[in-house]
């Protein structure tokens, strides 16, 4: 094992520089060339086609079979210009990541390429081994794909890419991306009802997502050599290397040039599919880098995102680097997450976020502002639990991350906006008056413009003019979270609608209605607003004296789902059925349970196989130069102290493991999945994990650098 270390240190000197070039100077020229969007369907498509696919994916509705037949065959033609052999329906199964079935256009019978719209529309994949949580023996064994033809189709490879959905034969969603679009049009519907009472132009509201994405990068050598990091995604031992992030000097630093190569290869790969990357920088943690695209269209930006995903993991490859995307590879440094910017545009243009020099849109700013604050305060038991993994747990709440408990943070400015506008909202507004002045409103746009009030520690930070959602974690889909957010969201402004609504019914006037409800939830939603430091053990002192939750574990956090409030929620905006979201919720729990036994056995079989052994031989080492000291009359009791050491942790790691196993043992017998996934959490890793680790990374440091097994953090993190 020892040996597999050092080969894998020697090939990290044999690496040879992998020249990337840009196929063009300019970005322009390439940027969506394998794409097959609106553009491409407006030049190829008659324009009555066109303009019938275009009018569907705008007001959410279906596509009749003559339309979907001409798009099926541009695209094909597109696509086998560009040398495509094959088409696959791309979803998003509940298992996290993507999922795809090529077929070939060529069909032997005919002897020519076909691609037929109904073949567009809809798939059966052979879906058996994807989790569906029960829904399937319940209902019905077969599953299917359906286009989803707002987020465009796309060559990867040979291959036609069409974005799906994946729904159960009697019509159960099995995908993450099926209650996104739900929840998108939940959120369309309620905002621009909301935006109609300022501005009858108002026709949609598109939600926008722009997500940062933080990852890892190791040597593919040193990963191969860390039977962790290639079956659980992280390191279960090291420990920490002698400089870690303390100096704070990868944040922004040089990047390190097999890291800038691979980013360009991979930029430009993204770029070709119309992903808009631009942002690149190194990150906190050594060995942590950031990409961050332009925002666009959720369900767009989210395709996006999990296609960058498998492009970096790809490209990584001719790099012979590899990418890192769980949330916490390596302890003692920083984590990732994948912070969601996300905010609301209306289809005239106007960021609802965005404070403006207007006075009455400020109102409708404000009210859009307010309603989320208020949506947060009302969910945020859900909107924690739709953020939780595996990995996550090792990040929230570890000091460096956001908290598990959700708060909203928007700065000093618009904290005095709103105490203000608590105030004064009982003004009496005489005919003539400027009711804006009066309420403060009219100089919102002066406060807002300082860009230093800002908060890393927020779960939920408002910046400016946009909300950023900083605990999903870096691994995950971010559908999740973005459905329980645009659907809270959704939720709240149809109340605000009735309320105001009502108020207007009994004769009050339209703006002083709005803001009197807005007072009200100003007052409702205070204890969810916290500016100050999110990482303190003040913050969890008063957090807990205002009655907000601090959920630590997923399978804790899940149950947020299955309240009768969520339920309710879910089903009014028929975004999930209650049967839906229990069988989501006992997938998370059984992808939980496997992820934590993965770990532990990973564990075991790593202290067992490689650490203990090579301990032992260490201390007969040890042993045989004691004995030699002792001969020749020298004080050996140094050495004779090592020795005991080795021989506490060796006793440690036997003792622990051996009851980790028992423990599994008995944990496995439970039926009931909630309480197996609970066992798993507090019985096994928690009880377990810390004590192991502890007693291994203690040998690391005790024994013979040249017979440690395990490739060590300053390696892997330290790429040069
Ligand atoms: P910050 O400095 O606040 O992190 P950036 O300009 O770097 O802001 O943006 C971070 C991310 O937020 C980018 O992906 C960007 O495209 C996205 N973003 C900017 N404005 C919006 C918006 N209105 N809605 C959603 N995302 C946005
Ligand atoms: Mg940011």
């Amino acid at each position: 094992m020892a040996k597999l270390r050092f080969e894998a240190l020697k090939k990290l000197n044999e690496r040879l520089k992998v020249h990337v070039d840009l196929p063009t100077p300019n970005i322009s020229h390439f940027f969506g060339e394998n794409v097959f969007g609106m553009e491409q369907m407006r030049s190829t498509l008659a324009p009555a086609v066109y303009k019938k696919v275009n009018s569907a994916i705008k007001n959410h509705e279906k596509i009749d079979e003559a339309t979907t037949d001409a798009v099926a065959s541009a695209a094909k033609s597109w696509a086998m210009a560009k040398g495509a052999t094959h088409f696959t329906h791309w979803f998003q199964p509940l298992t996290g990541g993507t999922a795809e079935k090529h077929d070939s256009f060529f069909d032997a019978l005919s002897g020519i390429e076909k691609f037929k719209g109904s073949e567009l529309v809809q798939q059966e994949p052979d879906a058996s081994s994807f989790p569906s949580g029960g829904i399937r023996s319940t209902f019905e064994a077969r599953g299917y794909t359906a286009w989803d033809p707002t987020s465009p189709m796309f060559l990867y490879g040979r291959t036609l890419s069409i974005p799906t959905v994946f729904v159960s034969y009697t019509g159960e969603t099995l995908d993450a991306k099926s209650p996104l679009l739900k929840a998108l049009k939940a959120v369309d519907l309620a905002a621009t009802q909301v935006c109609q009472l300022f501005d009858k132009d108002i026709q949609h509201v598109v939600a926008s997502l722009g997500s940062e994405q933080e990852y890892f990068v190791v040597d593919e050598a040193l990963y191969n050599a860390r039977p962790d990091l290639v079956m659980a995604g992280r390191t279960v031992f090291g420990h920490a290397p002698a400089r870690g992030q303390q100096l704070e000097d990868h944040y922004f630093g040089t990047i390190p040039s097999r890291v800038y190569d691979f980013m360009r290869d991979f930029e430009i790969e993204c770029w070709k599919l119309g992903i808009p990357v631009r942002t690149r920088h190194n990150e906190v943690a050594p060995s942590q880098f950031e990409v961050a695209p332009l925002f666009e269209e959720v369900n767009v930006a989210n395709d996006h995102n999990l296609l960058m995903m498998d492009v970096m993991s790809r490209v990584g490859e001719k790099h012979d680097l590899k990418i890192l995307f769980h949330e916490k590879p390596f302890a003692g440094v920083n984590g990732s997450g994948k912070h969601n910017n996300w905010s609301l545009i209306t289809d005239t243009g106007v960021n609802l976020y965005a404070p403006s020099s207007s006075a009455r849109d400020n109102l409708l700013f404000l009210t859009f502002f307010i309603t989320t604050i208020k949506a947060v305060h009302e969910h945020a038991d859900l909107l924690r639990a739709s953020i939780a993994t595996p990995g996550n747990d090792f990040r929230l709440g570890a000091n460096e991350a956001p908290p598990a408990i959700m708060s909203v943070f928007i700065g000093t400015q618009m904290t005095a906006v709103l105490d203000e506008l608590e105030k004064k909202g009982n003004v009496k507004i005489e005919k003539g008056d400027n009711m804006y002045m009066k309420l403060g409103i009219d100089q919102i746009p002066e406060i807002i413009l300082d860009a230093t009030d800002r908060n890393r520690t927020s779960p939920f930070a408002f910046t400016g003019n946009k909300f950023e959602f900083r605990a999903v974690g870096s691994s995950d889909n971010c559908a999740t979270a973005m459905t329980a957010l645009n659907l809270i969201v959704a939720d709240q402004l149809d109340r605000f609608f009735a309320e105001v609504s009502k108020l207007i019914e009994k004769g009050e006037e339209r703006r002083l209605a709005v803001v009197n409800v807005l007072r009200k939830y100003i007052k409702e939603s205070k204890d969810i607003r916290f500016g100050g430091d999110g990482y303190s053990d003040e913050w969890v002192k008063e957090a807990a004296k205002r009655k907000l939750n601090n959920v630590k574990n997923m399978p804790r956090a899940l149950d947020a789902y299955l309240t009768k409030k969520s339920a309710e929620l879910f089903e009014k905006h028929a975004v999930l059925t209650h049967k839906e979201v229990e069988a989501r919720n006992e997938i998370r729990l059984e992808s939980y349970i496997k992820r934590v036994q993965i770990e532990a056995r990973v564990m075991g079989d790593l202290a067992m196989n490689h650490i203990v052994p090579t301990a032992i031989n260490y201390q007969s080492k040890l042993i045989t130069n004691a004995n030699g000291l002792k001969g020749l009359g020298v004080d050996n009791k140094a050495v004779i102290q090592t020795i005991k050491e080795i021989a506490e942790h060796i006793d440690t790691i036997k003792k622990n493991v051996r009851a980790m196993v028992e423990e599994r043992k008995r944990v496995n017998k439970m039926t009931d999945t909630h309480k197996r996934a609970i066992a798993y959490c507090d019985d096994i890793k928690e009880k377990y994990f810390e004590v192991i680790r502890d007693a291994v990374d203690d040998l690391e440091l005790l024994i013979d650098d040249e017979d440690w097994p395990l490739v060590k953090y300053r390696e892997l993190l330290f790429l040069r």
